[in-house]
């Protein structure tokens, strides 16, 4: 479609001539419960200055229909100045109105104004999501970050509804079966800021207030909202406690108050990413309101979200980068405010920095050693380039890297930078040096190497210890190599671990240090006896590959288990410190495993020993992920029955030890559902479905009994009548996905050929089924039936890029990648796509490239394992 992929350039080039003063929008949504409405009515008005009379420019919209331009009161005919994706503005006056009425399409791919009818209660629910462009689905705009500007929504709806946006409303006028609801004017925000969520919504109401250091109050009218038939799952109370917790902390870090109103927290359905941070009216993805048992890190991983779109409150709405190249100066400090509050802000997660240690960097390793890694600070040409970098890097390794940048300046230097920050750049947009010049000016360290070598160069160090000692036991030298390019500069802590009479690995010495360049020595640990274990980055504090000498991974064979036991250096390094060190063990052995430089059997055997001591429920669940990728495609072809057999034996015996009713007995049950495969392991999760088995204190909830029914069926033990039944017991949103995803799990090829045409032949899918069926589709277990897709998968590819959302698109490009046919001749199949495709979309090639590598890697790890 021509110009649905806005260019940096074609951006810049309206900035310099546009300036808006208002825009006014008003959505009439007042028939959307009917399903046979396929659009809705949108009315936009835009005030706006051209700094160059006479010029021609253009508005974004993507809409079905274009019912009627009118640029300074004359009307302009939409089939010469519509083209499907930008509405031609020409000879613009120095000051201009333009009102565009359109009929915008309601969305089942989460992108613009998403429609969801609960299959529970038959309500219809409505709810916008944007970024980085698809407001321009829902209202005529001028879809760019810069193009700040005060927004006034106007919606009218069902009467028997609610309606949230970023600002309160003023005022609601009933006519008959609809109302109108009028919002207050919002603070000039960004066009994929703006938000509107439409629908019978349960809601709870609460408050904050607190007094400002001029001594008047602040008030701030807080609410949760969820779907009606989730009302008796929302634990409402403990979100709005971790809202007052985290606005307490922001307001003090901060100190500069809360600019948009009020707060509301609206969970919606189908959504496809955590959460979004428009301004007074946060959404979040619904699973985030828990219909079943879940761990205590799910409930961190929730209070983590909560805080980063609040941190967004300030990075990113109040302040915005200025185009999507700098998306890292708002997601980075999200993401590490995420968890940097969890501590701050006194909530009851106190493993935040285990969780960021070990779940998220891992994230951004994996993104950083892939050949399309990019610098923090992006080159984002157009719209495609900026949807692809919601990634592991302007996130994970961005926050990384901040919280390296906390330790190289100090804690009080970074804060006052942001408080500098936000009161010079209130309401405007910015670039890196913006943020680098209140840094600067509050740390007085030169920044700009720091950033030379940080945010505008990609790629991963590897750190390795270097030890040399005497005849006597004494260590001569210890040095920390590193390796990777560019070099550059840590800030580090080196931790001495030795064993104890229990066989605990315990902490006996800390050194703190500046590394820079290839070799660094610790001056200060010569003439300590040698220890067990040297561990390079202890607490975590840069982003690096953690390495081993010799003896410290000799150590970890036998005593990983026991690292960090309590009584260590826990007052001198914070009550984190000893499941910090193990976590950061696991994630260091995790690299070797994914790096082919420690064979899988080595990983499985590790975690076969010491999972089932591991007292942190976050790391448990992601030693069992990271188990079962690396039996699925690192494991040598030729052992993987025998780990399979091994990791279930495991889950089962730890099953049966755990803590009756404790989050490591829900998470090892888990862990047996995915890892079943024998007969007698199969049956015991069906006698715990019947009822014919239990274990003690183990409660087969809804969504556990989905994920024995997805084991079941992935062996063909479950019948498409039995998964009927079970969705009958469950006719929810949850249980319709949970049911598609078992269909398609069974192990028949009818089973294969109906996913694939629901997702690859058609779109009458929405977004949440879509992801059902991909995940039932593609199990590890079932490569032989899977085997036949690769070469459509091929084939497929340019035209669903072409013709699908971005949004579904790049799920399909992912999920259907034949990533368990790990053989040199998928590898041969994908490198002849991208050698025959140099002309296929960037963002598309990047996605096959990226997939490409994870098979390589998968490939490489599978030979280390092998020998
Ligand atoms: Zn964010």
């Amino acid at each position: 479609m021509p110009g649905k992929n806005l260019s940096r350039e074609e951006a810049r080039d309206r900035a310099a001539i546009i300036r808006v003063e208002s825009y006014r929008v008003h959505l009439d949504v007042s028939a959307a419960a009917d399903p046979g409405r396929p659009t809705f009515r949108s009315t936009t008005r835009i005030s706006f200055d051209c700094a160059e009379p006479g010029a021609t420019s253009f508005a974004d919209l993507l809409a079905p229909e274009v019912v009627s331009v009118e640029l300074n009161g004359l009307a302009l005919d939409p089939a010469e100045v519509f083209d499907g994706a930008r509405v031609t503005l020409p000879v613009l006056a120095a000051h201009n109105e333009l009102t565009v009425v359109a009929e915008c399409a309601y969305s089942r791919t989460g992108e613009g104004l998403h429609r969801f009818v609960d299959p529970a209660d038959g309500e219809t629910y409505l709810y916008t999501h944007y970024e980085p462009a698809d407001a321009r689905r829902v209202f005529a705009n001028f879809e760019q970050p810069d193009l700040k500007a005060p927004f006034t929504f106007t919606v009218t709806a069902p009467a028997a509804w609610d309606v949230y946006a970023n600002a309160v409303h003023e005022r609601i006028t009933d006519e008959g079966a609809a109302r109108t609801w009028e919002f207050a004017p919002t603070r000039p925000i960004s066009t994929y800021l703006t938000a509107v969520v439409a629908g019978p919504y349960h809601v709870v109401r609460d408050h904050y207030t607190r007094e400002l250091p001029d001594g008047t109050r602040l008030e701030i009218p807080l609410a949760a909202t969820c779907r009606r038939s989730l009302a008796p799952h929302f634990d409402a109370d403990e979100i709005l406690t971790v809202t007052k917790q985290g606005l307490d902390f922001f307001h003090q870090e901060f100190d500069y108050p809360y600019p948009f109103g009020k707060y509301d927290q609206c969970f919606v359905p189908e959504y496809n990413i955590g959460a979004m941070e428009n301004p007074g009216c946060v959404t979040f993805r619904e699973e985030f309101v828990f219909r079943s048992k879940v761990t205590e890190a799910a409930y961190e991983s929730r209070a983590n979200v909560i805080l980063h779109e609040m941190a967004h409150m300030w990075f990113g709405d109040l302040v915005t980068m200025k185009w999507w190249d700098d998306l890292w100066l708002k997601e980075s400090f999200a993401d590490f405010m995420g968890s940097y509050a969890q501590i701050g802000a006194g909530t009851r997660y106190r493993s935040a920095w285990i969780t960021f240690a070990n779940r998220r960097k891992a994230w951004a390793y994996r993104q950083d050693q892939f050949p399309t890694t990019h610098p923090i600070t992006a080159d984002i040409r157009d719209l495609e380039d900026a949807k692809l970098n919601f990634d592991g890097i302007t996130y994970a390794k961005g926050a990384s890297v901040l919280k390296q940048l906390v330790a190289y300046v100090g804690r009080d230097a970074f804060f006052e930078g942001a408080r500098a920050y936000f009161r010079k750049h209130a309401f405007g947009n910015t670039v890196l040096t913006d943020l680098l010049d209140a840094l600067e000016e509050t740390s007085g360290r030169d920044l700009r190497a720091w950033s030379a070598a940080w945010l505008q160069t990609s790629g991963v160090n590897t750190l390795t210890p270097e030890l040399v000692h005497d005849a006597e036991g004494r260590i001569t030298e210890l040095a920390v190599r590193q390796d990777g390019t560019p070099l550059r500069p840590h800030r580090i802590a080196v931790g001495l671990y030795d064993l104890d009479a229990d066989g605990a690995l315990l902490r006996t010495d800390r050194y703190e240090l500046d590394v820079a360049g290839e070799r660094t020595v610790v001056a200060a640990a010569a003439g300590r006896p040698v220890p067990a274990l040297v561990l390079v980055n202890d607490d975590d504090l840069t982003y690096c590959k953690v390495r081993f000498d010799e003896r410290s991974l000799e150590t970890l064979r036998t005593g990983l288990g026991g690292l960090g036991g309590l009584g260590g250096l826990a007052d001198e390094a914070g009550p984190d410190a000893p499941g910090l060190a193990r976590a950061l063990a696991w994630s260091a052995v995790w690299n070797l495993t994914r790096d082919g430089l420690m064979p899988t059997r080595d990983y499985l055997d590790l975690v076969l020993r010491f999972a089932g001591r591991e007292s942190d429920v976050g790391v448990l669940q992601s030693l069992h992920q990271q188990a079962g990728d690396a039996l699925a495609v690192y494991a040598d072809p030729a052992r993987r029955a025998e780990y399979g057999t091994a990791l279930a034996e495991c889950a089962l015996r730890e099953l049966s030890q755990a803590t009756p009713g404790s989050d490591h007995q829900l998470a090892w049950a888990r862990f047996l559902a995915d890892t079943a495969e024998r007969a007698d392991h199969l049956q015991l999760l069906r006698g715990l479905l019947d009822g014919t088995g239990r274990i003690d204190g183990l409660t087969v909830d809804q969504e556990l009994r989905w994920s024995f029914w997805l084991a079941l069926a992935s062996h063909g033990r479950a019948s498409a009548e039995e998964l009927a039944a079970e969705l009958e017991r469950d006719n929810t949103a949850g249980g319709r996905r949970q049911r598609t995803q078992c269909l398609a799990a069974l192990p028949t090829p009818e089973a294969k050929a109906a996913a694939w045409a629901a997702v690859v032949d058609s779109d009458e899918l929405p977004n949440a089924l879509v992801e059902a069926e991909i995940a039932g589709f593609n199990r590890p277990g079932q490569r032989e039936l899977t085997a036949p897709y690769a070469a459509p998968y091929f084939e497929a590819l340019e035209t669903v890029w072409a013709e699908r959302s971005i949004e579904i698109a790049m799920r399909i490009v992912g999920g259907f990648f034949p990533r368990y046919q790990t053989t040199p001749e998928t590898l041969a199949a994908t490198d002849a796509w991208l050698s025959t495709r140099p002309d296929a979309a960037p963002a598309l090639r990047r996605l096959v490239l990226e997939c490409r590598d994870d098979l390589a890697r998968a490939l490489r790890a599978q030979e280390c394992d092998a020998q």
